[in-house]
């Protein structure tokens, strides 16, 4: 009997990175689960009903939550009903029905994004509700404070084997790359590109100085796969998965990476009338490092180059 892997978000950016990174663990993997990539076009998990379509057609052993109304800066600042309600129901129905059908392993995505605001850093797991998340992301970051919760309370009720992962800024290939709605990477990529085809400066929203960790989708496809894998004995709660503190890198920085990959640098212009949005977020990733010690990351440099080969060479399916 194979298992059935079930990965929801399986059409966005992490779930295109689980799609290609799954041959990389043999075909031991490949022989004994069958992956299901589902998207919002397939089920709208925000309905209950929907979703326990989605459990009684594929019946998931395992469960990789990815789904969720997820967006950059300005996306968070402008829809904040939204991030609120659609998280909340997505998360609580996915939860919930996890738990009724059964399933053996559920690894679910949080985000340093809803860590609290005013911190001591390095922040690392036992910090997630030390405080309120910044006033920029305060609605997707309460409904996702809550799905740590509901996986919690399961564990504790239930015994169930419900896991949470916390990631950096996550950019790579498949990133929604509109440029209102996408997250810094994706966004600056196809702003620089514009400028570089209309020949005006490149515009950078606020002033360049936050810092934050960015992580390669890949990199983290591996690592959740591993965790997804495990036997348990390696990840039984929650776990950040960030680069190391000292691959923190500012705004400024990774607006000249990808105007470098157009050489484009010269026209780079930050826009000051925009909000920065949280300083810092500054996630500490021992845990990762002591539970996977022999895992290596991408450098950012490599990652960016990659990410804008891509975007250049996948114009037609590009989210934008
Ligand atoms: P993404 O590219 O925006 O993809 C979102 C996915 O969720 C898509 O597959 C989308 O389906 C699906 N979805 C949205 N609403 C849905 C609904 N009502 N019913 C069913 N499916 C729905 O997101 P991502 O960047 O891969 O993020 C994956 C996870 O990582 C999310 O939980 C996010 O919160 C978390 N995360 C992301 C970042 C980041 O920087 N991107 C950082 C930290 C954590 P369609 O394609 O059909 O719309
Ligand atoms: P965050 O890390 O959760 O805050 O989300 P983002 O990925 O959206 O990054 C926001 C940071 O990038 C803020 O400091 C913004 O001022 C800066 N930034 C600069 N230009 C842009 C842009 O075009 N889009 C976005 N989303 N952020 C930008």
């Amino acid at each position: 009997m194979t298992n059935v892997i079930l990965i929801t978000g399986g059409s966005g950016l992490v779930g295109n990175a689980i799609k290609a990174i799954v041959p990389e663990f043999g075909g031991e993997v490949a022989k004994n689960n069958t992956f299901i990539y589902i998207s919002s076009a397939d089920y709208n998990l925000s309905v209950m009903n929907e979703t326990e379509q989605m459990f009684i057609k594929y019946k998931p052993d395992y469960v990789i939550h990815l789904a969720a109304c997820v967006g950059g800066l300005y996306k968070n600042m402008n829809n904040k009903v939204a991030m609120l309600e659609q998280n909340l129901t997505i998360n609580y129905n996915m939860v919930h029905c996890s738990h009724k059908f059964k399933v053996k392993k559920m690894v679910a995505f949080l985000s340093t994004c809803i860590f609290p605001d005013k911190t001591t850093y390095p922040i690392d797991e036992t910090m997630l509700h030390n405080g309120p998340p910044h006033f920029s992301n305060d609605a997707y970051a309460y409904a996702k404070r809550m799905l740590e919760i509901h996986c919690r309370m399961y564990r504790e009720n239930y015994g169930d084997n419900f896991v949470c992962v916390i990631p950096t800024n996550i950019y790579g290939h498949h990133d929604n790359f509109d440029l209102e709605d996408g997250h810094v990477l994706p966004a600056l990529i196809h702003k620089c590109f514009l400028a570089k085809q209309e020949n005006v400066d490149f515009i950078v929203r606020g002033s360049g100085k936050p810092m934050r960790q960015f992580i390669y989708s890949d990199d983290l496809a591996r690592l959740v796969l591993a965790i997804l894998f495990d036997n348990g004995e390696k990840i039984t709660d929650t776990i950040i998965l960030s680069v190391s503190e000292a691959d923190e890198v500012s705004i400024g920085d990774v607006a000249r990476k990808i105007a470098n990959c157009f050489d484009y640098g010269h026209r780079i212009r930050f826009d000051e009338s925009f909000s920065d949005g949280q300083y810092k977020k500054t996630a500490s990733n021992q845990l990762l490092v002591q539970k996977f010690p022999d895992f290596r990351f991408t450098d950012i440099d490599v990652g960016i180059a990659q990410t804008v080969k891509w975007f250049l060479q996948n114009q037609d399916i590009v989210r934008k």
